[in-house]
């Protein structure tokens, strides 16, 4: 039996207990990049916590299928091909696979299906057809429209007001405001120098928001459970969703909406148009940890704004560094003879808070508090009598589970034993550190650990900052001092 788990539903604004159509098995549509261009950092906040939301389900027992779409034709990308005097292809291409790149160094789990727009057309079209054969549509200059007035939930689930529409009235960009609440284009007529399709609806191209439509309802089923995307995508995208597939089907779309919101800076929204934004490859080119970047990008709850700050770069940081070096303590130290320090109690209620944080709309802050607590309870027993042998692989595996869901626990470089002795040394070692370099560390940490024992703390204190700024970092265990270098 999977376990529960509720979510705050934009559509009904209330919280609901997540009831699959089909018994274990979570189909999920989640809105993918336009990729015109490398996504910013806000927008990897909604990929990643698409991420958390499939790894929470797969961690709580449920089978999930995962729809993200690629927008390779609209608006932007076709502008984009034009700039650059290319074919649309050569052009999305290039930022398709931009895209995986980035999804592969943040440690994205890869959805089930990844459809791009332009493989998807005579789907579309057919979906144009059944909307027409329901009266939903009209045609003006060799375009299709979606008259609005046809379909009385139109803005449930933006909340918008109708009401205020003149009949009639069209809308031909692929985004636009609240303001602009009109009949929205479905089939857009063919214009000169953009790519065209010849179809029973007449030559031209799909308007953007009729592809979620015809992709999820393809690849999902016309009613599937979960729907994602930011915050910005309820008006007018997911609200136009809805009207073109409960439209065409008479059934209801979709059971849950779930919407992240966005990454701010400085109080604004980060967005390209306002050119306040960072993409993936700056933070790597500054050096930031893509676990760290990682780790930031999740750690406040979806639904909650999430401002980005360097301080904000460099807790975060520090919290990864946190976990590494408490694997690294684990790695290194043999389990305990007998029962351990660790506090029976301490890995059963790390599992208890970790799960119902997550069980309650995704609260990441909730499930890392809960990794902290566990972490400094570790830490506490190694530094008194160790973790009993049949403690230690609890840890483990509660450590495991909290990088299958959350991502973020560093591999530890597996552990070296040398020839010092087991008291004096055990280090970690890279591919740069030569036998004789290693020795001369291993021979400075025998000495720190010989004038210790002679209480010359002077001279060990002078050895530890003499490695330190050699990139060398030392832990005192119970098992001996063990070293790594810093990453
Ligand atoms: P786009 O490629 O523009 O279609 O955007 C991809 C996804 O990123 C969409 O789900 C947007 O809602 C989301 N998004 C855009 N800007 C931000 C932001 N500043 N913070 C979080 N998500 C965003
Ligand atoms: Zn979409």
């Amino acid at each position: 039996m999977p376990r529960e788990i509720r979510f705050l539903n934009t559509a009904s604004r209330r919280v609901e207990t997540l009831d699959p159509l089909e018994k274990g098995h979570v189909r999920m549509y989640t809105c993918g990049p336009t990729v015109y261009n490398f996504p910013h950092i806000g927008n990897y906040r909604t990929f990643l916590f698409e991420d958390i939301l499939r790894r929470t389900l797969k961690s709580f027992g449920y089978r999930v299928t995962q729809v993200m779409n690629l927008t390779d034709i609209d608006d932007k990308t076709i502008k984009g091909a034009a700039a650059e005097g290319i074919s649309l292809r050569e052009f999305t291409d290039r930022y398709v696979a931009a895209f995986f790149e980035d999804l592969d160094t943040l440690g994205v789990e890869r959805a089930e299906h990844y459809p791009r727009a332009t493989e998807w057309i005579p789907q579309m079209v057919k979906l144009v057809q059944r909307l027409n054969e329901r009266g939903h549509t009209y045609v003006q200059d060799g375009s299709t429209y979606f008259r609005i007035a046809t379909f009385p939930g139109y803005g449930k689930l933006s909340g918008i007001d109708v009401a205020q529409v003149r009949a009639g009235t069209r809308v031909d960009a692929d985004e636009y405001e609240k303001e602009d609440v009109r009949d929205f284009v479905l089939w857009k007529a063919p214009k000169e120098g953009e790519p065209s399709w010849d179809t029973p609806l007449g030559p031209g191209r799909p308007g953007w928001h009729l592809e979620c439509s015809a992709m999820s309802m393809g690849l999902l089923g016309e009613s599937f459970d979960i729907h994602t995307g930011g915050v910005d995508n309820i008006f007018p995208h997911h609200e136009n969703e809805i009207a073109q597939s409960e439209g065409a089907t008479g059934a209801p779309f979709v059971r849950l909406w779930l919407h992240a919101e966005h990454l701010f800076v400085e109080g604004q929204k980060m967005a390209k148009s306002l050119g306040n934004f960072y993409t993936l490859r700056d933070l790597l080119e500054k050096g930031h940890d893509p676990l760290a970047i990682r780790y930031l990008l999740i750690s406040v709850p979806y639904r909650q704004k999430l401002n980005f700050t360097s301080d904000g770069m460099h807790a975060a940081a520090a919290g990864i560094e946190r976990i590494r070096n408490t694997m690294r303590r684990l790695a290194h130290t043999p389990p305990a003879a007998g029962e351990g320090s660790l506090p029976a109690t301490a890995v059963g209620e790390f599992e208890a808070e970790f799960d119902a944080g997550l069980a309650d709309d995704l609260n990441t802050a909730r499930a890392l508090a809960a990794l902290h607590t566990l972490l400094t309870a570790v830490n506490q027993a190694l530094d008194a009598g160790g973790i009993g042998a049949a403690a230690r692989p609890l840890v483990d595996a509660a450590l495991a589970r909290v990088d299958a869901v959350l991502g973020i626990v560093p591999r530890v470089d597996t552990v070296h034993t040398s020839g010092v002795t087991a008291t004096a040394g055990v280090g970690v070692v890279t591919a740069s550190d030569t036998p004789a370099e290693q020795a001369e560390i291993e021979s400075l940490i025998a000495e720190r650990v010989a004038a210790r024992a002679a209480r010359d703390f002077a001279r060990a204190d002078e050895i530890r900052k003499e490695l330190a700024e050699r990139g060398i970092v030392l832990e005192d265990t119970p098992h001996g001092t063990v070293w790594h270098r810093t990453s």
